[in-house]
């Protein structure tokens, strides 16, 4: 079979290394002649296996002592409603910047549970998409939280600063770009991320939580979704996805391996060099986001003629270059490169583009 480079948003692509062992271990986990997801999560060789992807997620992310890991159910909407309900014990108002489809969404799960304000939105600056800075808005010191998108996976849009939040704990859903480059923890009272894109597969949401954030809980937050509930259980209150958690390991393994965030973070900044390069360099590719603004992980783009689209996607899919479809609210084409994204997938890609836009340009 011909090597695909697969730009799927999410779920999105895995390393092959990681597949292939799981592949090979898959009929014998363990030397226990069962798979992984045959096992109870309560034995030891799971618990096992859970401890140590928790210790590699925390030596890659740098992850502070007062910190806790938390392996959930839910995806990144889950959290959307479990940060309030979490929180709701600091007070009544939230603050959110809005930025683009997930960050929307995300107000109108905390409506619910809470009084939001947004604080401001993402706006059109000479005709590019540009996230206000915090000069422009102001976070109320009697917040429960401040919450907001660290990459907007629809959008193309990542915010590269992280807002100070004094005593009010930052909230951020990082779904998308979580352990693409290094980051201070400690600036953070919780980040969360669906494990879809650079984790492992759907089915599994990482949840990191300062501790003494865990004591603000409602009453009637259900118990799976209760932090100080699943850190007094390590996360095994209800049946954790096992095999995601697993695969997980083998994700933050591979990470290490690679010589960690540090060594990911330069070949994801240029992969994303290349890409945009070629797409400024053309008349034929246009990206609308300010430059300070656009994402490394998912990159958006349209063609001038849009009457090109699907020929564009069917000879890139006959090429092995797949899923390159934009999301259906914003149209065009979107190149998701996460973590597993190697770069000879966007040189392959230039290659495609500058090609494409010479036969039909
Ligand atoms: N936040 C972001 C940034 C996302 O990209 C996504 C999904 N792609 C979500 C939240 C929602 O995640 P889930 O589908 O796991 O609920």
């Amino acid at each position: 079979m011909q090597d695909i480079f697969n730009f799927s948003a999410g779920p999105a692509k895995l390393p092959r290394q990681v597949l292939e062992k799981a592949q090979a271990e898959l009929l014998n986990w363990n030397g226990l002649g069962t798979s992984v997801m045959e096992v109870s999560h309560r034995g030891k060789p799971f618990i096992a296996c859970a401890e140590k992807a928790e210790a590699d997620l925390r030596s890659l992310m740098q992850i502070p002592e007062n910190y806790k890991v938390l392996f959930l159910q839910g995806g990144g909407r889950g959290q959307f409603f479990s940060v309030p309900m979490n929180l709701a014990g600091r007070g009544n108002l939230t603050q959110h910047l809005v930025t683009g489809q997930w960050s929307q969404i995300a107000v109108a799960e905390a409506e619910k549970y809470m009084s939001v304000e947004v604080l401001a939105k993402t706006k059109t600056v000479d005709g590019y998409l540009s996230v206000p800075t915090q000069e422009e808005w102001q976070i109320n010191p009697k917040a429960a939280y401040f919450h907001y998108c660290t990459n907007e996976t629809v959008d193309g849009i990542e915010i590269d600063w992280i807002p100070e939040g004094g005593d009010v704990p930052v909230v951020a859903d990082m779904s998308s770009n979580i352990l693409s480059k290094q980051l201070d923890v400690s600036k953070f009272g919780i980040i969360y991320a669906g494990a879809q894109k650079n984790i492992g597969p759907s089915g599994l949401t990482l949840v990191i939580v300062r501790e003494d954030l865990l004591a603000y809980a409602r009453k009637d937050t259900p118990a799976i979704f209760n932090y100080q509930q699943q850190v007094n259980n390590d996360s095994m209150y209800n049946t954790p996805p096992t095999f995601s958690w697993y695969l997980a390991g083998l994700v933050f393994e591979w990470l290490l391996e690679q010589g960690g965030v540090a060594a990911i973070e330069k070949i994801n900044k240029e992969k994303a060099r290349l890409l945009y390069s070629a797409i400024d360099n053309s008349d034929f590719y246009r990206n609308q986001v300010a430059i300070d603004n656009r994402s490394k992980m998912n990159v958006t783009f349209h063609l001038a003629n849009s009457h090109l689209d699907s020929l564009f996607l069917e000879q890139s899919f006959a090429q092995g270059l797949h899923a390159l479809k934009g999301h259906r609210f914003v149209g065009g084409m979107r190149a998701s490169i996460y973590n597993a994204m190697p770069l000879e997938g966007v040189k392959a890609l230039v290659d495609f583009m500058q090609e494409f836009e010479r036969v039909n340009g």
